[in-house]
């Protein structure tokens, strides 16, 4: 679905990301690990459109994507979860839900233009796909919650169900379980595996969590100083003396 080609990117004159190449499988759970530094973070906002690259290309079923900006990644399915910002933390979880189609579309603008009548079946649209987001994710007990309320699991869950309100295709994942308890952990689990099975999401995600990322992931790519080291299935890789050579290295 994604293949990333020979992709360098430098900060001043060091190579993070230094010919980096790999495929996510259409339809795969893949994770990205590697130790600290290895590149992997910078090779998610290359791919995202959050950076631009030096060298090297990003194709998505042969399409040529590389440096398209998140917005255009956003209308081919292609989303990354980031952080809620503070300015929604005031606003309750379903509100948090309903402004992601229109936030990201530009739908705002052209909404303005449209009839009252319009726009209330718009937002009841929204407001129902919400909820049915909510209840996917086990956590429709939230849904008047305000966002900055929430656990950082909890916040987890939200930036997961953000990308169920539009049609993702692949779904990127930035550590989605540092410093989440091990129950929400495994609800966050949960749902990444039904979003795969039910949805068809592809899912490509950085984790540090060995024991997630074993239970979900297949295949598992290791990037260390830049490029990819090795990729496996998790129980290969990690008994793979070069992995666990970078590992200790660090
Ligand atoms: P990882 O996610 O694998 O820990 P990163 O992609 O975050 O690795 O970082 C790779 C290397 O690039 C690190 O040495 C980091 O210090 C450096 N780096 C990342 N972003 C920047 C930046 N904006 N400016 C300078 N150096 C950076």
């Amino acid at each position: 679905m994604i293949r990333v080609e020979n992709i360098v990117k430098s900060f001043g004159g060091f190579r993070a990301v230094d010919g980096a190449t790999l495929e996510i499988a259409e339809g795969s759970i893949t994770g990205l690990i590697g130790p600290n530094g290895a590149g992997k973070t910078t090779l998610f906002n290359v791919i995202a459109g959050n950076l631009k690259s030096d060298s090297g290309q990003v194709l998505m079923g042969g399409e040529d994507i590389t440096g398209l900006p998140p917005h255009e990644l956003f209308h081919k399915g292609v989303l990354r979860t980031f952080q809620i910002a503070h300015e929604f933390f005031s606003m309750s979880v379903r509100e948090n839900l309903m402004m992601v189609p229109a936030g990201q579309s530009g739908e705002r603008l052209w909404k303005t233009w449209l009839n009252r009548r319009q726009i209330a079946a718009e937002e009841r649209k929204l407001a129902r796909k919400a909820d049915e987001v909510l209840e996917f994710l086990t956590i429709s007990h939230l849904a008047e919650e305000k966002a900055g309320n929430l656990s950082g699991g909890q916040k987890k869950l939200l930036e997961l169900g953000r990308t169920m309100m539009v049609d993702a295709k692949i779904v990127f994942l930035d550590e989605v379980g540092a410093g989440v308890n091990r129950t929400l952990l495994g609800t966050i689990g949960d749902a990444i595996v039904r979003l795969n099975t039910e949805r068809g999401y592809t899912f490509c995600l950085i984790e540090h969590d060995m024991d997630f990322i074993a239970r979900l992931c297949d295949p598992v790519i290791v990037m260390a100083e830049g490029h990819v080291l090795a990729e496996g299935k998790a129980d290969e890789i990690m008994q793979n003396e070069d992995v666990i050579e970078a590992y200790l290295g660090t």
